[in-house]
Order: C-alpha cells, then structure tokens, then sequence
C-alpha cells in the first residue's frame, strides 16, 4: 500500500535521503526509525506530496499522492501541533479538517470519541488541553476520511506510557481492519510496542528492516 522505491533527496548539496526502498502492506503497523536529521520527516513529506523526490518513486495504492483521488481523506496525516489555534474547541479543529476533505460533520463526532475526546472536553479550547489531549486531537485529525494508510510523523512524540499504550491499542485496531500504518520516531523504546515492524534510518540511508525481534537478535 506505501512504496519507497530507490528514493533519493538532495538539498543544495545536502543529501537528506539515500537510496531509500521499501513498503508496507494493508495490516501492518511499520515504525521509521532513526536519531533526529536521519531523513524521517523528508520521506514522509515525499510520500505525502509535500516534498519532490530528487529520484525514485514514493507511491499509496500504486500511485504517487497528487494523483490519487481525494488524498486528504484516503491517507490520513497528523495535523501538525504547531498549527493548532489555542481559541478552537477541539470539535471546532476537527470540524474545520473535515470541511478541508469533504466529509460530513456526523463524522467529527465519531472520531472524538475513537480517539478518547468525547463529552466536556471536546467543546474546551485546544488552549487549556494537556500534551497528550493535544496529541490525541492530532490525531484524530488522521482519522477523519476513515483512511486505509496513515501517515503519522512523530505520533508518539512526548506522549506518557499510557498515551504509548493507547496508541498501540488505537493503531493495531486500524491495522487490524486492513490500515497500513507509517509511523516514524527517534526514540526505540517509544515505538518498539506500537510497532509489527521497523524500519531503521540513519543519515538518509535504510540501516536495516524487520521485526523488533528479528532486529534484536541482530539479523
Ligand atoms: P528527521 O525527520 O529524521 O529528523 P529530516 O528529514 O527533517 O530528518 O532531515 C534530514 C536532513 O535533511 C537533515 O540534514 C535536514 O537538516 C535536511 N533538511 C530537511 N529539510 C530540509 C530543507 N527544506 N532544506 C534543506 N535541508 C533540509
Ligand atoms: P522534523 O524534526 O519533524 O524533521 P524539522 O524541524 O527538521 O522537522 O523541519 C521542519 C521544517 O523545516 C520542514 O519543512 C523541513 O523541510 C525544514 N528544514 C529542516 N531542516 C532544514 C534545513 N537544514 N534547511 C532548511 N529547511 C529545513
């Protein structure tokens, strides 16, 4: 469902991805691993059309991005925390992603509970919310077009241990109904539960790929 075929990116001289190729299938939950500036957020940026590829092919269901029908709703992206208005209603930010898409408002409300927003703290300011309800609503934001990849940059980020389990849970349901999920992180140990699979990156190039188990036993 996600390809990265011989994917390369270079910035003015900076080569940011190396030769990048690999894919997940429907059901599987993949974490991108790798220390800050390893080239996650460029890859993933490349697959979501928000950055061109110098080389190779980064395709969703066969095809690059911009060329799927509707690509906003049938790949879920995390809405970046720094764009969150303080004066919203996490309602309210969730409404506004779903008239970006086309989707009804029913559907906001779904998606508030899925991701453990209902009742009272919906309807308060993003302003007043914790990290973690912060993270969630982020979140949520992917889940709107109830999509069959997700793309998620950094989901986890400093979320506590119960936040990571609840991630877990929320993801192996998604991929356990067909989802294929991306997901990237610098941190093992707040991936390594989520995660069926990684993928290890480090200065733009694949280091190794596998089960946490397979990757453990150093294969
Ligand atoms: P990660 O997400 O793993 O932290 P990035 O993909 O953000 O890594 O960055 C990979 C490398 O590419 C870094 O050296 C970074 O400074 C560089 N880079 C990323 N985006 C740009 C850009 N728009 N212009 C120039 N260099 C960039
Ligand atoms: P992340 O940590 O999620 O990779 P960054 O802070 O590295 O995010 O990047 C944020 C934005 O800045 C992105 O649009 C990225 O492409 C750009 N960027 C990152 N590194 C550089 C760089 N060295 N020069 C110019 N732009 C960069």
């Amino acid at each position: 469902m996600i390809e990265f075929s011989h994917v390369s990116k270079t910035y003015r001289g900076v080569r940011a991805l190396d030769d990048v190729s690999f894919a997940v299938g429907p059901g599987c939950v993949t974490g991108f691993l790798g220390p800050n500036g390893a080239g996650k957020s460029t890859a993933l940026r490349i697959l979501t059309g928000l950055a061109r590829a110098t080389s190779g092919s980064a395709t969703v269901f066969g095809r690059a991005y911009a060329e799927l029908a509707n690509p906003g709703a049938r790949v879920g992206t995390l809405l970046d925390a720094g764009a969150l208005h303080p004066g919203r209603t996490g309602r309210e930010t969730l409404t506004l992603g779903a008239m970006m898409i086309g989707l009804p408002r029913t559907r906001v409300g779904e998606v508030l509970d899925l991701v453990g927003l209902s009742g009272r703290e919906a309807d308060r300011v993003v302003g007043g919310y914790s990290l973690g309800m912060r993270q969630r609503l982020c979140v949520g934001h992917a889940l709107l077009g109830r999509p069959e990849v997700l793309v998620l940059d950094e989901p986890v980020n400093g979320l506590d241990p119960q936040g990571i389990h609840w991630m877990r849970v929320l993801l192996r349901g998604l991929a356990d109904s067909g989802c294929s999920v991306l997901l990237s992180s610098h941190l093992l140990h707040e991936i390594e539960q989520v995660a069926d699979r990684l993928v290890l990156i480090g200065r733009g190039r694949i280091l190794a790929q596998g089960t946490v188990a397979e990757l453990s036993r150093g294969r």
